[in-house]
């Protein structure tokens, strides 16, 4: 840490409105597995320092993958220098939040390092689920996929805030594929990534899940194509997760809301001047953003910003209530204070307000799963993630799945194949009639949710529970 004072107080004596450094190292493990032979084992240690520079209204911002003071010497006049060119053209002024100042630790708390446990512990217990897969009838491929990673970051910035965090992520997740009846299909499971130790996965059931996709995958291949034309839905956490990462999570990023992705991954819908009157859904649906969830994907403590991580609704009662905000952009919200939503991936990248842990809300009401589909009398229930697709406002959006059942008269008569379902974002969240209770309610999340330019992969959690949407438009895929 002293090496990031040192820089931190360099900078401070060239009269640098602002400055920040971020000490970044970043490790991941990935485990691939085929069948019941590893397909492939990567190992990335990528470390490093990104130093930031505000100059009048000027950013710079330069990174070195040393650590020694000349190499941040060099760095920070680099940030520098790029500061005071950006400052000749600078659009405005920049008007940067406040935010206290952190002497501050923070960890994802974990029993066992997943780092220090032996690769070939791991790859037993996937081969052993592909094992299980494979005997799976008219199955005719296993397959897995694990990460594990650990960011540990240092950060200094000029208002004398200092903190130190350390997160373990785990994602696990296999998958079969059956060939039946002149179809292939392919069945996942998906257990929620977490921020987490190795005791996370070891816990995992992948015996009975395994039984599960594998039998599922092969009566997905006799389903039945869906018929075109409205119908009544029920989603679940998993397949949620994917619907609201695009239509909710993209969307609310206010960076993205004010133009500044444009050029890479589109703007959005949600405009400004939708804020606390804009009906985003039903009454009923609300959702929270919270970078302080025990285990959540988005959850450090403090961000790349120096802002301490925070909950706050995205959406409540159905009206638009945020956005997730940097400290840059916090004066255009009349925020005194960002909310802790901006990340980098590497210490190579620049911080980019990223989507938090989102979550639907469970239903208020006493409801259970069961329940909501007894509740139903012709409506489709799918599980999973498949295919998506949404335009660059993030209003036309179209989803499949992982697996489809048909409910007639309150019971899931069969599974269903090739189905998706187009809706305009904020339509679809309006159609939602019922929210299964807290008892169902699930994790899921992603690992790999691509933005800026260059492109970064951040990692948050979403969650909810199954949830029923009425009239939405189905179609056959094939
Ligand atoms: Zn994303």
């Amino acid at each position: 840490m002293d090496n990031l004072r040192e820089i931190i107080s360099y900078l401070a004596g060239k009269k640098v409105r602002f400055a920040d450094a971020r000490e970044h190292l970043f490790r991941e493990r990935e485990i691939t597995t085929e069948d019941t032979r590893v397909e492939q084992i990567t190992e990335q240690n990528v470390s490093g320092v990104g130093i930031k520079a505000l100059w009048e209204n000027g950013w710079g911002y330069a990174s070195t993958s040393r650590t020694d003071p000349a190499a941040l010497r060099k760095t920070a006049d680099k940030a520098l220098a790029l500061a005071k060119s950006a400052d000749k053209s600078a659009a405005g002024a920049v008007e940067l939040a406040g935010e206290p100042r952190h002497t501050a630790k923070f960890s994802t708390t974990i029993k066992e390092d997943p780092f220090d446990v032996k690769v070939s512990d791991a790859v037993g217990v996937l081969l052993q689920a592909g094992e299980t897969i494979l005997k799976g009838k008219d199955v005719i491929k296993a397959g897995s996929y694990l990460v594990f990673r650990n960011m540990k970051k240092k950060y200094a910035n000029t208002e004398g805030s200092v903190i130190e965090t350390d997160v373990f992520t785990v994602l696990p997740q296999i998958e079969a594929t059956a060939r039946a009846g002149g179809e292939v299909k392919t069945r996942h499971y998906w257990p929620a990534p977490m921020n987490a130790g190795y005791e996370y996965f070891r816990g995992i059931d992948f015996k009975t899940n395994a039984e599960r996709i594998a039998a599922q995958a092969r009566e997905h291949c006799f389903a039945r194509s869906c018929e075109t034309g409205t119908a009544t839905l029920i989603l679940d956490p998993e397949h949620l997760s994917l619907t609201m990462h695009e239509s909710v999570g993209h969307p609310t990023e206010l960076d993205r809301v004010l133009g500044y992705e444009e050029s890479c991954a589109g703007r959005s819908f949600a405009t400004m001047e939708k804020l606390n009157n804009f009906k985003y859904g039903s009454e009923i649906v609300n959702f929270i953003a919270d970078n302080t969830l025990e285990g959540g994907l988005a959850s450090c403590g403090y961000d790349d910003e120096g802002v301490e991580c925070r909950k706050w609704h995205m959406i409540k009662n159905g009206i638009l209530t945020g956005y997730g905000v940097n400290r840059e952009l916090a004066h255009r919200m009349k925020m005194e204070r960002a909310n802790g939503t901006t990340r980098a991936a590497k210490y190579c990248d620049v911080p980019i307000t990223r989507i938090p842990n989102l979550y639907l809300a469970p239903g208020a009401k006493p409801l259970s799963v069961e329940e909501l589909i007894a509740d139903t009398d012709d409506g489709i229930y799918i599980e999973g993630m498949g295919s998506f697709s949404i335009d660059q406002m993030r209003l036309n959006m179209q989803f499949g799945g992982d697996a489809f059942w048909e409910i007639k008269k309150g019971k899931l008569t069969g599974m269903l194949k090739n189905v998706v379902y187009n809706a305009i974002s904020y339509e679809f969240w309006r159609s939602c009639d019922a929210i299964a209770d807290e008892r169902s309610f699930k994790r899921a999340g992603f690992i790999t949710c691509g933005k800026g330019d260059p492109m970064q992969l951040a990692q948050m959690t979403h969650g909810a529970s199954p949830a029923r949407f009425r009239k939405i438009m189905v179609r056959r895929a094939k």
